[in-house]
């Protein structure tokens, strides 16, 4: 089965500036948020598809609901306001879920990775709100009319000036997309998909881990020493045939490279020149 997953940038151009940091726009927030997200559920193999192309353009609520048709999960990204001025106190993440149930489960689910991934003093929660025509908000019931289960999720409040600031931090907004998408691909029972794609988190992680390979020797006498330089004790000499595995890589004097051999992993004091060395 194919999981299929709706975002809507709850708002679009400049709106929401915060009372707490002008420099915050709700819809700058999400539009970003909304974009990490897709890429974030994409490594899951999650299809992804986006109620806007463009950040300037609006969209009618009740059709951006209707934009989820055929999908699994319909999520509109929005960070909330008590008022119109700066209040310190509230901070509870929300989803506002359909009046079905059908979205309580993965609701109350992201509303506390939210209360989890920003540190809200307030617990995640969820809520609902009947209109005249069932659904309240446009979205919801856009998105109930084709049959998508969905929330709106409210980032905590850009009433307080704390919650402000950190969700300016872009590097955040990552976290809380990884986060979520992880939260969503667990509740479909999804894992991710081998070889991460490019622009990831994990590509840090992936350079400092040092990739074993394999290397010909050259020469025919080879010094094996005890550290990476002609300046340590030679530790035996290696004069045949065949291939080494260098499994550590250190700079020696000068600008020569020298390689640790995995025969001497437990003692470390088992390097070659690598200069003399061809790798294959
Ligand atoms: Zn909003």
């Amino acid at each position: 089965m194919v999981v299929k997953v709706c975002l809507d940038a709850g708002h679009y151009g400049k709106y929401n500036c915060s009372p707490a940091n002008s420099n915050y726009y709700e819809s700058d927030m999400v539009w970003k948020l909304h974009l990490y997200l897709k890429e974030q559920l994409e490594m899951y193999g999650i299809n992804v598809i986006t109620t806007r192309d463009d950040q300037k353009n609006d969209r009618e609520l009740y059709e951006r609901g209707l934009s989820s048709k055929g999908c699994n999960l319909f999520i509109s990204l929005h960070s909330n306001a008590v008022g119109s001025s700066v209040n310190e106190k509230i901070d509870y993440p929300v989803s506002y879920v359909l009046l079905n149930g059908k979205s309580d489960d993965i609701g109350l689910k992201l509303a506390k990775v939210v209360e989890k991934v920003i540190g809200t003093k307030q617990p995640g929660k969820i809520a609902n709100r009947r209109g005249n025509n069932g659904e309240y908000y446009g979205v919801l019931r856009g998105a109930n009319a084709v049959g998508a289960p969905a929330i709106i999720l409210e980032h905590s409040f850009h009433t307080n000036s704390e919650i402000t600031n950190w969700l300016l931090k872009d590097g955040n907004l990552k976290k809380l997309a990884q986060a979520e998408a992880e939260c969503i691909a667990s509740h479909y029972g999804l894992k991710k998909i081998e070889g991460d794609s490019p622009g990831s988190d994990n590509n840090d992680k992936e350079e400092a881990k040092f990739k074993p390979y394999l290397v010909e020797v050259t020469i025919n006498n080879l010094n094996i020493r005890t550290g990476p330089g002609t300046n340590y004790n030679t530790n035996g000499k290696y004069t045949g045939k065949g291939a080494f595995t260098i499994i550590e890589e250190a700079k020696g004097t000068g600008a020569s490279k020298w390689g640790l051999l995995k025969s001497y992993s437990d003692r470390k004091d088992g390097w070659i020149s690598l200069d003399y060395t061809k790798r294959i």
